[in-house]
Protein backbone atom coordinates (compact mmCIF):
# COMPACT_ATOMS: atom_id res chain seq x y z
CA UNK A 1 0.00 0.00 0.00
CA UNK A 2 1.22 3.21 -0.79
CA UNK A 3 0.77 5.96 1.88
CA UNK A 4 0.09 9.20 1.07
CA UNK A 5 1.04 12.46 2.58
CA UNK A 6 -1.66 13.97 4.43
CA UNK A 7 -1.11 17.57 3.42
CA UNK A 8 -0.46 17.26 -0.21
CA UNK A 9 -1.76 13.93 -1.08
CA UNK A 10 1.44 12.89 -3.27
CA UNK A 11 3.10 9.37 -2.68
CA UNK A 12 6.03 10.61 0.39
CA UNK A 13 9.35 9.76 -1.11
CA UNK A 14 10.22 7.10 1.91
CA UNK A 15 8.63 6.95 4.74
CA UNK A 16 10.98 9.19 6.60
CA UNK A 17 10.36 12.24 4.65
CA UNK A 18 6.79 11.87 5.27
CA UNK A 19 7.08 11.78 8.72
CA UNK A 20 8.98 15.04 8.56
CA UNK A 21 6.80 16.66 6.33
CA UNK A 22 3.84 15.87 9.03
CA UNK A 23 5.67 17.21 11.97
CA UNK A 24 6.02 20.28 10.18
CA UNK A 25 2.82 20.69 9.22
CA UNK A 26 1.72 19.54 12.61
CA UNK A 27 3.80 22.40 14.20
CA UNK A 28 1.97 24.76 11.56
CA UNK A 29 -1.12 24.35 12.61
CA UNK A 30 -0.04 24.02 16.48
CA UNK A 31 0.95 27.81 15.54
CA UNK A 32 -1.79 28.83 14.27
CA UNK A 33 -3.22 27.89 17.65
CA UNK A 34 -0.72 30.25 19.93
CA UNK A 35 -1.28 33.01 17.46
CA UNK A 36 -4.92 32.96 17.31
CA UNK A 37 -5.09 32.29 20.97
CA UNK A 38 -3.25 35.03 21.66
CA UNK A 39 -4.97 37.22 20.04
CA UNK A 40 -8.47 35.36 21.28
CA UNK A 41 -7.14 36.42 25.08
CA UNK A 42 -6.43 39.19 24.36
CA UNK A 43 -9.63 40.23 23.44
CA UNK A 44 -11.75 38.20 26.06
CA UNK A 45 -10.02 39.94 28.56
CA UNK A 46 -9.39 43.53 28.12
CA UNK A 47 -12.56 44.69 28.69
CA UNK A 48 -12.21 43.96 32.53
CA UNK A 49 -8.13 44.86 32.53
CA UNK A 50 -7.85 46.77 35.70
CA UNK A 51 -10.73 45.11 37.29
CA UNK A 52 -10.45 42.89 40.76
CA UNK A 53 -11.48 39.41 40.48
CA UNK A 54 -14.11 40.78 42.83
CA UNK A 55 -15.24 43.40 40.49
CA UNK A 56 -15.58 40.85 37.59
CA UNK A 57 -17.75 38.27 39.31
CA UNK A 58 -20.79 40.94 40.65
CA UNK A 59 -20.93 42.45 36.96
CA UNK A 60 -20.83 38.79 34.76
CA UNK A 61 -20.54 36.29 36.98
CA UNK A 62 -18.13 34.23 35.12
CA UNK A 63 -16.80 36.19 32.01
CA UNK A 64 -16.90 33.68 28.86
CA UNK A 65 -17.71 35.84 26.17
CA UNK A 66 -16.58 38.79 24.18
CA UNK A 67 -18.32 41.52 25.72
CA UNK A 68 -16.42 44.63 24.54
CA UNK A 69 -16.41 47.73 26.74
CA UNK A 70 -14.09 48.09 29.65
CA UNK A 71 -11.50 51.48 29.86
CA UNK A 72 -10.46 51.32 26.26
CA UNK A 73 -14.36 51.23 25.06
CA UNK A 74 -13.73 47.90 22.88
CA UNK A 75 -15.63 46.64 20.43
CA UNK A 76 -16.47 42.53 21.75
CA UNK A 77 -13.67 40.87 20.08
CA UNK A 78 -11.00 43.74 19.15
CA UNK A 79 -7.29 43.21 20.27
CA UNK A 80 -5.58 45.57 21.95
CA UNK A 81 -1.51 46.21 22.05
CA UNK A 82 -0.54 43.19 22.85
CA UNK A 83 -1.70 41.28 19.37
CA UNK A 84 -0.35 44.34 17.68
CA UNK A 85 2.86 44.43 19.14
CA UNK A 86 3.45 40.75 18.62
CA UNK A 87 2.28 41.35 14.74
CA UNK A 88 5.16 43.76 14.30
CA UNK A 89 7.65 41.28 15.24
CA UNK A 90 6.19 38.87 12.89
CA UNK A 91 5.44 41.35 9.87
CA UNK A 92 9.03 42.25 10.20
CA UNK A 93 10.17 39.04 10.26
CA UNK A 94 7.77 37.91 7.26
CA UNK A 95 8.76 41.38 5.31
CA UNK A 96 12.48 40.35 5.57
CA UNK A 97 12.26 36.90 5.33
CA UNK A 98 14.74 36.79 8.65
CA UNK A 99 15.98 38.54 11.20
CA UNK A 100 16.58 42.04 11.42
CA UNK A 101 16.35 43.94 14.71
CA UNK A 102 15.92 47.33 12.78
CA UNK A 103 13.30 46.36 10.51
CA UNK A 104 11.45 45.17 14.15
CA UNK A 105 11.52 48.49 15.65
CA UNK A 106 10.58 50.40 12.36
CA UNK A 107 7.35 48.10 12.17
CA UNK A 108 7.15 49.00 16.22
CA UNK A 109 7.81 52.63 15.29
CA UNK A 110 5.27 52.68 12.37
CA UNK A 111 2.46 50.99 14.98
CA UNK A 112 3.22 53.70 17.57
CA UNK A 113 2.99 56.65 15.61
CA UNK A 114 -0.23 55.37 14.08
CA UNK A 115 -1.68 56.22 17.49
CA UNK A 116 -2.85 52.80 18.58
CA UNK A 117 -5.70 52.33 21.49
CA UNK A 118 -3.13 51.43 24.12
CA UNK A 119 0.20 51.59 24.56
CA UNK A 120 2.36 50.44 27.94
CA UNK A 121 4.72 53.48 29.28
CA UNK A 122 8.03 51.43 29.44
CA UNK A 123 7.27 50.40 25.34
CA UNK A 124 6.28 53.89 24.61
CA UNK A 125 9.23 55.20 25.93
CA UNK A 126 11.80 52.60 24.10
CA UNK A 127 10.05 53.32 20.94
CA UNK A 128 10.21 56.98 21.16
CA UNK A 129 14.25 56.32 22.19
CA UNK A 130 14.72 54.11 19.01
CA UNK A 131 12.73 56.79 16.70
CA UNK A 132 14.27 60.03 18.31
CA UNK A 133 17.94 59.11 19.02
CA UNK A 134 18.29 55.92 17.58
CA UNK A 135 18.61 53.78 20.60
CA UNK A 136 17.91 49.85 19.77
CA UNK A 137 19.16 48.68 23.16
CA UNK A 138 17.69 50.11 26.10
CA UNK A 139 19.82 50.34 29.33
CA UNK A 140 19.18 47.67 32.45
CA UNK A 141 16.43 49.28 34.37
CA UNK A 142 15.47 46.99 37.57
CA UNK A 143 12.35 48.84 37.40
CA UNK A 144 11.24 47.65 34.24
CA UNK A 145 9.74 44.60 35.31
CA UNK A 146 6.96 45.00 33.35
CA UNK A 147 5.18 42.18 31.12
CA UNK A 148 5.61 43.93 27.60
CA UNK A 149 8.69 42.16 26.31
CA UNK A 150 7.41 38.76 27.08
CA UNK A 151 3.63 39.68 26.24
CA UNK A 152 4.92 39.95 22.32
CA UNK A 153 7.51 37.37 22.27
CA UNK A 154 5.28 34.48 20.10
CA UNK A 155 6.56 35.40 16.97
CA UNK A 156 10.44 34.96 18.12
CA UNK A 157 9.39 31.57 19.35
CA UNK A 158 7.76 30.38 16.02
CA UNK A 159 10.40 31.73 14.23
CA UNK A 160 13.55 30.01 16.20
CA UNK A 161 11.45 26.58 17.10
CA UNK A 162 13.75 24.21 17.10
CA UNK A 163 17.17 26.11 18.09
CA UNK A 164 16.67 27.19 22.16
CA UNK A 165 19.92 29.67 21.72
CA UNK A 166 18.51 31.70 18.71
CA UNK A 167 15.15 31.76 21.02
CA UNK A 168 16.97 33.37 23.38
CA UNK A 169 19.88 35.56 21.34
CA UNK A 170 16.34 36.91 19.45
CA UNK A 171 14.38 36.96 22.46
CA UNK A 172 16.82 39.38 24.53
CA UNK A 173 17.12 41.42 21.14
CA UNK A 174 13.81 42.27 20.58
CA UNK A 175 12.92 42.67 24.42
CA UNK A 176 15.57 44.90 24.97
CA UNK A 177 14.08 47.75 22.52
CA UNK A 178 11.81 48.84 25.51
CA UNK A 179 12.33 46.20 28.43
CA UNK A 180 16.14 45.28 30.23
CA UNK A 181 15.73 43.92 32.76
CA UNK A 182 16.13 40.30 34.37
CA UNK A 183 13.30 38.83 35.26
CA UNK A 184 11.58 40.12 32.00
CA UNK A 185 14.66 38.75 30.04
CA UNK A 186 14.16 35.24 31.98
CA UNK A 187 9.66 35.42 31.55
CA UNK A 188 10.36 36.20 27.79
CA UNK A 189 12.21 33.55 27.00
CA UNK A 190 10.78 31.07 29.14
CA UNK A 191 7.44 31.67 27.68
CA UNK A 192 9.68 30.85 24.53
CA UNK A 193 11.14 27.77 25.58
CA UNK A 194 6.93 26.08 27.14
CA UNK A 195 5.92 27.52 23.84
CA UNK A 196 8.48 25.05 21.96
CA UNK A 197 7.70 22.50 23.70
CA UNK A 198 3.97 22.65 23.04
CA UNK A 199 4.43 23.35 19.50
CA UNK A 200 6.41 20.54 18.91
CA UNK A 201 3.36 18.28 20.74
CA UNK A 202 4.79 17.47 23.90
CA UNK A 203 2.89 16.59 27.00
CA UNK A 204 1.34 18.63 29.86
CA UNK A 205 4.07 17.04 32.30
CA UNK A 206 7.23 17.96 29.98
CA UNK A 207 5.71 21.99 29.86
CA UNK A 208 5.72 21.68 33.56
CA UNK A 209 8.69 20.56 34.04
CA UNK A 210 9.95 23.79 31.59
CA UNK A 211 7.89 26.42 34.05
CA UNK A 212 9.32 24.39 37.44
CA UNK A 213 13.01 25.01 35.72
CA UNK A 214 11.88 28.47 35.52
CA UNK A 215 11.11 29.07 39.51
CA UNK A 216 14.41 26.85 40.42
CA UNK A 217 16.30 29.59 38.25
CA UNK A 218 14.34 32.69 39.79
CA UNK A 219 12.43 31.26 42.74
CA UNK A 220 10.36 34.69 42.63
CA UNK A 221 8.03 33.33 39.63
CA UNK A 222 6.84 30.28 42.11
CA UNK A 223 3.50 29.81 41.64
CA UNK A 224 1.99 27.47 43.96
CA UNK A 225 0.52 27.99 46.09
CA UNK A 226 -1.12 31.25 43.38
CA UNK A 227 -0.60 34.13 45.14
CA UNK A 228 -3.57 35.54 43.27
CA UNK A 229 -1.64 38.30 42.17
CA UNK A 230 -2.59 39.26 38.40
CA UNK A 231 -0.96 42.55 37.86
CA UNK A 232 1.53 43.85 34.82
CA UNK A 233 4.70 43.04 36.39
CA UNK A 234 5.66 40.27 34.71
CA UNK A 235 6.61 37.68 37.45
CA UNK A 236 2.94 38.54 38.42
CA UNK A 237 1.48 37.76 35.18
CA UNK A 238 3.75 34.84 34.72
CA UNK A 239 2.52 33.18 37.72
CA UNK A 240 -0.98 33.59 36.77
CA UNK A 241 -0.32 32.38 33.29
CA UNK A 242 1.04 29.31 34.56
CA UNK A 243 -1.44 28.54 37.54
CA UNK A 244 -3.85 29.02 35.81
CA UNK A 245 -2.63 26.72 32.02
CA UNK A 246 -1.86 23.80 34.13
CA UNK A 247 -4.33 23.67 36.38
CA UNK A 248 -6.83 23.71 33.59
CA UNK A 249 -7.46 20.83 30.98
CA UNK A 250 -8.66 22.08 27.82
CA UNK A 251 -8.41 26.04 25.71
CA UNK A 252 -11.45 27.74 27.12
CA UNK A 253 -10.99 26.44 30.28
CA UNK A 254 -7.07 27.97 30.47
CA UNK A 255 -8.49 31.08 29.28
CA UNK A 256 -11.78 31.80 31.08
CA UNK A 257 -9.71 30.89 34.76
CA UNK A 258 -7.10 33.59 33.43
CA UNK A 259 -8.94 36.56 32.53
CA UNK A 260 -11.33 36.14 35.52
CA UNK A 261 -8.39 37.12 37.64
CA UNK A 262 -8.47 40.24 36.41
CA UNK A 263 -5.70 42.79 37.24
CA UNK A 264 -3.70 42.66 33.72
CA UNK A 265 -6.47 40.55 32.18
CA UNK A 266 -5.50 41.05 28.24
CA UNK A 267 -2.47 40.57 28.62
CA UNK A 268 -2.30 37.33 30.88
CA UNK A 269 -4.94 36.16 28.69
CA UNK A 270 -2.69 36.74 25.60
CA UNK A 271 0.19 34.69 26.84
CA UNK A 272 -2.11 32.06 28.37
CA UNK A 273 -4.08 31.70 25.10
CA UNK A 274 -1.07 31.19 23.57
CA UNK A 275 -0.13 29.04 25.56
CA UNK A 276 -2.85 26.70 25.65
CA UNK A 277 -3.37 27.64 21.82
CA UNK A 278 -0.18 25.88 21.28
CA UNK A 279 -0.68 22.97 23.23
CA UNK A 280 -4.46 22.13 22.44
CA UNK A 281 -4.28 23.21 19.14
CA UNK A 282 -6.38 25.50 16.85
CA UNK A 283 -9.30 23.00 16.51
CA UNK A 284 -9.72 24.00 20.42
CA UNK A 285 -10.79 27.16 20.26
CA UNK A 286 -14.39 27.88 20.45
CA UNK A 287 -15.82 29.22 17.03
CA UNK A 288 -18.10 31.70 18.70
CA UNK A 289 -14.76 33.74 20.25
CA UNK A 290 -13.09 33.40 16.62
CA UNK A 291 -16.41 34.39 14.73
CA UNK A 292 -15.84 37.95 16.93
CA UNK A 293 -12.48 38.76 16.00
CA UNK A 294 -11.57 40.73 12.94
CA UNK A 295 -12.09 38.57 9.85
CA UNK A 296 -8.77 40.36 8.04
CA UNK A 297 -6.44 39.88 11.11
CA UNK A 298 -7.67 36.27 12.00
CA UNK A 299 -6.33 35.51 7.96
CA UNK A 300 -3.48 37.36 8.55
CA UNK A 301 -2.74 35.36 11.70
CA UNK A 302 -2.91 32.52 10.30
CA UNK A 303 -0.95 33.33 7.17
CA UNK A 304 2.16 34.69 9.44
CA UNK A 305 2.09 31.59 11.62
CA UNK A 306 2.49 29.61 8.87
CA UNK A 307 5.60 31.46 7.70
CA UNK A 308 7.14 32.09 10.36
CA UNK A 309 7.46 27.98 11.48
CA UNK A 310 8.29 27.48 7.84
CA UNK A 311 11.17 30.13 8.27
CA UNK A 312 12.42 28.07 11.49
CA UNK A 313 15.11 25.38 11.71
CA UNK A 314 12.68 23.36 12.52
CA UNK A 315 11.43 23.24 9.09
CA UNK A 316 14.94 23.52 7.77
CA UNK A 317 15.74 20.37 9.48
CA UNK A 318 12.33 19.08 8.22
CA UNK A 319 10.40 18.41 11.44
CA UNK A 320 12.88 17.02 13.41
CA UNK A 321 12.11 17.79 17.24
CA UNK A 322 15.01 19.48 18.88
CA UNK A 323 16.35 17.08 21.35
CA UNK A 324 14.94 16.65 25.22
MN1 LIG B 1 -3.29 45.28 25.99
MN1 LIG C 1 -2.53 44.63 29.43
Amino acid sequence: MVTRCNCCSTPPMSKLSMSHISETEAAISRARGAFLGLAIGDALGAPVEFMTRGEIRDKYGVLKEMVGGGWLRLKPGQVTDDTEMSLCIARAIAKTGGWSLTGIADHLAGWLKSKPIDVGDTCRRGIRNYMLRDIIETPVNEWDGGNGAAMRNLPVALFTLGDQALLAEYTLQQAHITHNQPVSDAASIYFGKVLHLALTGRSMQRLRREADQLVADYPTFCFEPYKGLATGYVVDTMQTVFHCFFKSRSFEGCVVETVNQGGDADTTGAIAGALAGAYYGEEAIPARWLKKVDKKLVVEITELAETLVRLSPFASAGGVPPSP
